[in-house]
């Protein structure tokens, strides 16, 4: 047994457990990071080289000061460590304007961002439908669409921010600890006693961020109200000659009444191929359970569902898709919980598929709350 006592130990260094080891090395507290794999990886919910962050979010309008404040601390960041993990684009959210709805839960999404975006002072236009064409011609919107366009919102680079913190952790005297897989963790008197495969280790706190694995950690009952979904990413080829699909904001379309009518996609990176993905709900019982190839059938159905008659200038090519998965509560709504009252050992989950623009936010958050700040 190492005999070290640890101030806190983070649980999982994806999006969540990485931020909040960064915020807490920067205290001067003892920390431990401590992950089943070597983050980044490609077996959570944080990998896929891009992720959204817009300030409305229309999933509730008091995430905006976390949104907020997530883009202050990338910025931060990026001044310390020399490295963009953010990128302004500005961002389009599209409604098809034939049926109504929801998107993480949320009915009538695209007129709560509006709402969101004016009554917190975020910088929007709601551009006309010949405006959009004009300037991105790709999107093939039916003349009941309406666009909501906003100014701040960009692309993060998930792999990069995990890595960056990480190393800026490490530098503030943050030890790490990959490959790692937390198999127990027990009350000893006033700390906690960390069983993992090959040793095990005390800490006073403990802050519990595994993703979706943290139904190895609940009851029950409380695993039951985390539902696993497997969701596919798709790197389409460019058709030549249509768009300049590098100079694209980042997008996202609601265009039917069921969830999964939405897609949503990036500017190209390399100018040769385009990320876009849609969304699922179906339900897998674990995410070690998850099928992680994506079939030629399943591309083929992403096409003619997903793309065809909706998006131009993409070629029926998939260079790579890739498997992440979302960990969704009934309301998309973000838990972050005292484990049995006890205020020692935080637990959380911050996922239904919009966790990470608000995770570096989310990781100040959480180390003010286990240092009781
Ligand atoms: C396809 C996809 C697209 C998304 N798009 C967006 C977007 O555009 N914008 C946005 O804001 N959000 C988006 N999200 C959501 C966002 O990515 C997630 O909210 C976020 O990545 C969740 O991070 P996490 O730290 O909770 O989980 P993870 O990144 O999965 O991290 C959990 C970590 O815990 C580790 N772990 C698990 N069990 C143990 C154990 N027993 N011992 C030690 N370590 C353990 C795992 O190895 C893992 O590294 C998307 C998610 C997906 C899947």
């Amino acid at each position: 047994m190492e005999n070290q006592t640890f101030d806190v130990a983070v649980i999982g260094l994806g999006a969540v457990g990485t931020a909040t080891l960064y915020q807490l090395s920067k205290t001067g507290a003892k920390v431990l990071g401590i992950d089943r794999f070597a983050p980044p990886h490609i077996l959570g919910s944080s990998h896929g080289e891009t992720r959204i962050t817009r300030l409305a979010v229309g999933e509730g309008e008091e995430y905006v000061a976390l949104a907020k404040r997530s883009h202050e601390i990338w910025e931060e960041i990026e001044s310390i460590s020399g490295q963009q993990i953010k990128t302004r684009t500005g961002g389009l959210l599209i409604d098809s304007g034939v049926v109504p709805w929801s998107k993480h839960g949320s009915e009538g999404f695209w007129d709560r961002t509006v709402r969101f975006a004016h009554n917190q002072g975020i910088e929007y236009r709601i551009p006309t439908l010949e405006e959009v064409e004009e300037c991105f011609p790709a999107f093939e919107i039916p003349a009941t669409g309406k666009v909501y366009q906003e100014k701040e919102a960009g692309f993060l680079r998930p792999e990069l921010a995990i890595q960056t913190q990480l190393a800026l952790a490490q530098q503030n005297g943050a030890e790490i600890w990959t490959h790692s897989p937390v198999l127990s963790i027990k009350e000893e008197g006033d700390s906690f006693l960390l069983e993992l495969e090959n040793r095990s280790v005390k800490a006073k706190k403990i802050v519990l961020a595994t993703g979706g694995w943290i139904k190895d950690f609940l009851s029950p009952e409380e695993k039951s109200k985390f539902k696993i979904c497997r969701q596919v990413l798709h790197w389409l080829e460019i058709e030549p000659g249509v768009t300049d699909w590098t100079r694209y904001p980042v997008w996202m379309w609601g265009f039917g009444p069921h969830p999964e009518d939405f897609i949503y996609g990036f500017p190209s990176l390399d100018g040769l191929t385009v990320k876009m993905a849609s969304e699922s709900f179906v339900e897998v019982e674990h995410p070690d359970r998850l099928v992680r190839e994506v079939s030629a059938e399943e591309q083929e159905m992403f096409w003619e569902a997903k793309v065809e008659g909706k998006v131009k200038g993409l070629k029926k090519s998939f260079v790579k898709s890739s498997v992440c998965f979302y960990t969704v509560t009934e309301d998309a709504r973000f838990v972050l919980e005292p484990m049995r009252g006890n205020p020692n050992f935080l637990w959380v989950s911050a996922c239904s598929g919009h966790g990470f623009k608000h995770s570096a936010a989310l990781g100040e958050v959480l180390s003010r709350k286990i240092l009781g700040l």
